[in-house]
């Protein structure tokens, strides 16, 4: 006799609680199964993002932020600070504190919503059956109508820097120095190289960033990439781009270091770092999570195969998430995981992925919706360009935070809003409000005819909108009328 639910959701990051959730609300009566646990062996949700990802990182950005301010920029306000230090335990622990509210308060919206939240390991078996692997080895079967896949993603490890948590670490390693390293290496130029390696230089590493591809932020819009790697460099971060890395030797002893080798256009080099972040992507976890012949199909990478509404081949199967295809972000999963609960009640919900909003947390931030200017080009689409820069934004200026732009691109024939691109203080806030006008279909024209406050940050999306059609009022117009 096995358990019988309505749902059973494997994983409890941000696509496996949403889901679980949702299909809670609904009427469904829903199990999720988490492998994450506390010293207890008490289940801990929230995934990569709340435990190990988003929220840690932001926490860490935003301490390493504030102490940059009060070092270098207090003094344009004419405020003095001396004896200013950090105290990196205290931040790590400030970090974990955030952590741990929000992982319980998923626990508590498990309760709240009645979703029976299980401890263990959970592999689908054929016939939609589960089996839960407790952490005290027993196992449990059970069975469902439905089952969603949520198992998430995990670094991916590179033979010539194996990760020992000690010297060489992954993105989980770089959120919990103790001490800030003088020399840190980071290889991989991605999101979370640049994040991470942003907190520690801010804290005063010298950073060397070694990064693979000649092109930096390739998916980024070329204009606000080339801006961002101006800004980056000049905050102290020494990228080196076409930088391939070939091996790595950590040192005997008790002050060990590691030194790196790669190959760039000028041969081969060497570099020695206190620590070195490998930070070159992330993979599917989906080993150990598909019993015999369940029917459920893996690509050549690992990702679960799934249509645009999450389901695999097999009936009443679905995955979300990081573990099946288009770009590893909590918000994407969680709008997944609506979607997926929505549609086994009968509702059509559906993602849209072309309005997957994407945000590097550096500072500024980097944000970015829709088509870049490269996309449009290659597709031979004819649009419009309007940009304004933050230095003439009046609200930027009296935060003395004017670095960056803000970039609008629209349908040549309809002035339909085909992407945004913002490189500026509060850039992911401030972009979602295109996200939202992109969603109705938004023209430029729209957007200028839109009242906007003053003084804000958002006005310079205003007139990147008015620049468009040439007629940015508090800017020199590039395109003319
Ligand atoms: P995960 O969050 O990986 O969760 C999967 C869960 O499933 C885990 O809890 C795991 O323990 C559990 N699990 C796996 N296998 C099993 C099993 N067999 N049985 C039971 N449980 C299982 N994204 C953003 O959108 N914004 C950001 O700012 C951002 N910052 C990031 C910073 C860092 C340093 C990292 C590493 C990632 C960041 N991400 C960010 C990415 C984001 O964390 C992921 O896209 C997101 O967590 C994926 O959600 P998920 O639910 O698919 O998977
Ligand atoms: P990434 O794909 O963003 O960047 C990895 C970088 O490493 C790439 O530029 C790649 O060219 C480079 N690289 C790969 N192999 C290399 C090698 N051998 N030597 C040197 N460089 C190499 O991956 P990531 O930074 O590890 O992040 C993983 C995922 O986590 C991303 O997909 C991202 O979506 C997600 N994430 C998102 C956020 C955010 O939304 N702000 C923050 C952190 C992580």
């Amino acid at each position: 006799m096995t358990d019988k639910y309505d749902v059973i959701v494997i994983g409890a990051g941000p696509a496996g609680y949403v889901a679980a959730i949702r299909c809670a609300q609904l009427g469904l009566k829903t199990a999720c199964i988490e492998k994450w646990h506390d010293d207890k062996k008490n289940a801990v949700y929230g995934g990569t993002c709340l435990n190990v990802g988003c929220i840690p990182s932001k926490a860490l950005l935003d301490s390493s932020h504030k102490y940059v301010e009060a070092q270098k920029d207090f003094k344009t306000h004419g405020i003095s600070a001396t004896g200013i230090s950090m105290d990196v335990p205290a931040m790590i622990a400030r970090k974990a504190k955030i952590v741990s509210q929000l992982t319980s308060g998923v626990k508590q919206l498990f309760m709240a919503n009645k979703v029976e939240g299980i401890a263990g390991s959970g592999k689908l078996l054929a016939g939609k059956k589960v089996q839960v692997t407790k952490h005290d080895g027993s196992t449990v079967e059970l069975s469902a109508e439905n089952v969603i896949l949520c198992a998430g993603s995990a670094p991916i490890n590179i033979p010539p820097a194996p990760i020992d948590n000690d010297v060489i670490v992954d993105s989980t390693g770089a959120l919990e120095f103790s001490s800030v390293p003088k020399r840190l290496g980071v290889i991989g130029a991605g999101v979370i190289g640049l994040e991470l390696g942003s907190v520690w230089s801010r804290l005063g590493a010298e950073v060397t960033v070694l990064e693979a591809m000649d092109a930096f932020l390739p998916a980024v819009d070329g204009q606000l990439s080339k801006e961002a790697l101006k800004i980056l460099s000049k905050q102290g971060l020494d990228i080196k781009l076409g930088a391939k890395v070939t091996g790595s030797k950590v040192g005997k002893g008790k002050a060990k270091t590691v030194t790196v080798s790669y190959t760039n256009k000028d041969g081969d080099q060497e570099a020695v770092f206190d620590k070195l972040i490998v930070a070159v992507g992330r993979r599917p976890v989906s080993e150990n999570l598909l019993g015999e012949n369940t029917g459920v199909e893996l690509d050549k990478r690992g990702f679960v195969v799934v249509d645009d509404s999450c389901a695999t081949s097999v009936p009443g199967v679905y995955a979300c998430g990081d573990l099946v295809r288009g770009p590893m972000l909590a918000h994407k999963g969680m709008e997944e995981g609506v979607m997926v609960a929505e549609r086994i009640v009968g509702k059509k919900t559906q993602v849209n992925y072309d309005l997957v909003p994407f945000v590097i947390y550096t500072h500024p931030e980097i944000a970015w919706v829709g088509k870049t200017e490269e996309q449009l080009k290659a597709e031979g689409r004819e649009y419009n360009v309007g940009t304004f820069p933050f230095s003439i934004n009046g609200r930027a200026m009296a935060a003395n935070e004017s670095e960056g732009l803000v970039k609008i691109i629209a349908d040549a024939k309809t002035d339909r809003v085909l992407g945004c691109h913002i490189i500026g203080p509060s850039a992911a806030d401030m972009m979602q409000q295109m996200v939202i006008a992109m969603e109705f279909s938004a023209s430029a024209e729209d957007i200028g005819l839109t009242m906007f406050s003053h003084p804000t940050l958002s006005e310079a999306v205003h007139e990147a909108a008015l620049a468009v059609a040439g007629h940015a009022i508090h800017g020199v117009n590039k395109r003319k009328r």
